[in-house]
């Protein structure tokens, strides 16, 4: 018996040739946006150097020293510190050679910034050619043709990118994880006025506001010294027998059946740069009221019935999406305030996020009873300095400015002021969350965690100036400007 199964052994270990051929491919191709971390530095800490003279030091605040070492950190008494000749890591916002990453986008709107991320083996240092395609049916151009974009300020409907290269990886600190990626960035719009007219025109009478593209990928004609039949291909949609391109050198972008959509209308923010607020009215808060400003029942268990972005009076505040104003009036608590109801609901609903409560035990919801998507829909703006002049039904467009923030409405005064925002569908004020949904799944705001040191540290110094009385504003609305408001 042993001796079979020394032959066995014997014939299993012979070790047999295997042919292994490294066949280029491409993987995926998509749209994507870009998404940067600031690089991570090291340092060591000097003899008696106490935490704020090395915050100080670096560029950063002792807060997020502590957080970023916790391991290290030590505790004598009262006082915490690092041990001298420690190496400690900090980091450095403005510095670039953080990582660099692309995330895959399955829509747009006109004039965006994108990247073409195409994925590949095998194929480093190769180019390939791109191409950005009309699909479903004609909208920008008849189904199939190419579409012009623009890349460093000229029309191109051929987008040349070479794997591995691209100003965008080459000095991030994360490259390597790109080698077999060619990333190329490019604008979506088309030169000229009147092309852009065009464009907003013929995606404004689809029934979606949307129109479907897709990309072509050509790997082959840049590098015809390797034998065609030897590519291998994923995702070509194309008929064989109808196609008028090579079958070989093409690859589609809608793999899964998805399109990339462009639209027309834009979303904007309500306030240049949305941060959540972090203190309260009062002052408490800080690495404490990560939650106060957010939605739901927030407050150590009282309820919030907006998203209270962090903005020093006289900032401006804008029109989310094209709408009517419906409302522009003081109102108690919330001061001045203006009301603008959606216009085009369908485009309304397609700007909501992915987002994912950030604290849903400290009672952030996703929405309050009664919220009803298919009803009217309105954006309400509160605490404000001043809101332009408008008058019942005037017309406004996305990105239109509105009025300038405020601490309007705050009898007490406020040591956080702030731009107090609600989506809600029905015009009823003072009743928690009902009617209303939690604005952060449109707003694209910075919880306290994605906010910088230098983004906390101004809610700090605003907080530190202490109780700020702005009662009414530049001017209080009254009543009788108000010909056809709701009052
Ligand atoms: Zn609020």
């Amino acid at each position: 018996m042993s001796f079979i199964y020394d032959i066995l052994d014997d014939w299993i270990s012979t070790p047999s040739p295997q042919v292994k051929i490294e066949l280029p491919e491409i993987l995926d191709a998509y749209f994507a946006k870009v998404r940067k971390e600031g690089g991570k530095k090291h340092t060591t800490v000097k003899k008696g150097e106490g935490l704020g003279v090395l915050a100080q030091r670096l560029g950063t605040t002792q807060e997020k020293l502590k957080e970023m070492n916790v391991d290290k950190l030590k505790t004598w008494g009262a006082v915490q510190g690092f041990n001298a000749g420690e190496t400690i890591a900090y980091q450095d916002e403005n510095e670039s050679g953080g990582k660099v990453y692309f995330d895959k986008v399955q829509s747009a709107t006109i004039g965006d910034e994108v990247y073409l991320v195409v994925k590949t083996q095998n194929f480093q240092n190769r180019k390939l050619k791109i191409n950005i395609c009309q699909g479903k049916e004609k909208v920008l151009a008849e189904k199939d043709k190419l579409i012009s974009v623009t890349q460093n300020g000229s029309s191109i409907s051929l987008i040349e990118s070479t794997v591995g290269k691209s100003d965008d990886i080459v000095d991030a600190e994360n490259k390597e994880d790109y080698k077999d990626w060619a990333v190329s960035k490019i604008t979506l719009k088309p030169q000229g006025d009147e092309q852009l007219k065009k464009w907003e025109d013929a995606i404004g009478k689809t029934s979606d506001n949307k129109t479907y593209l897709y990309l072509l990928v050509d790997a082959h004609s840049g590098n015809t010294d390797y034998d065609k039949d030897l590519f291998v291909y994923y995702g070509n949609k194309n008929d064989e027998a109808e196609s008028e391109h090579s079958n070989f050198t093409n690859y589609w972008l809608d793999v899964e059946g998805k399109w990339f959509g462009l639209s027309k209308v834009k979303w904007h923010d309500p306030v240049d740069n949305p941060i959540c607020t972090i203190y309260m009215q009062s002052g408490g808060g800080g690495s404490l009221g990560k939650h106060w400003g957010l939605f739901g029942k927030t407050r150590n268990g009282s309820t919030h019935s907006g998203l209270d972005l962090f903005a020093k009076t006289g900032e401006n505040i804008y029109a989310c999406v094209d709408g009517t104003i419906y409302n522009r009036r003081w109102h108690g608590g919330y001061g001045n305030t203006v009301t603008i109801k959606v216009k085009d609901k369908a485009s309304f609903i397609t700007f909501r996020k992915d987002y994912k409560l950030i604290h849903p035990n400290e009672g952030e919801i996703e929405k309050g009873t009664g919220y009803n998507e298919n009803g009217d829909i309105f954006l309400f703006y509160a605490h404000l300095d001043s809101v332009e002049e408008f008058k019942f039904g005037d017309e406004v467009k996305a990105g239109q400015i509105l009025g300038k923030t405020g601490r309007s409405g705050v009898k007490a005064g406020t040591c956080a002021p702030h731009l107090h925002f609600e989506i809600f569908s029905n015009y009823k004020t003072a009743v928690g969350t009902k009617y209303r949904i939690n604005p952060a799944f449109y707003v694209k705001y910075k919880s306290f965690d994605e906010q910088s040191t230098a983004e906390k540290e101004l809610q700090k110094k605003e907080k530190e100036r202490g109780k700020i009385k702005q009662v009414y504003g530049s001017k209080k609305l009254e009543y009788k400007d108000m010909t056809d408001f709701k009052k």
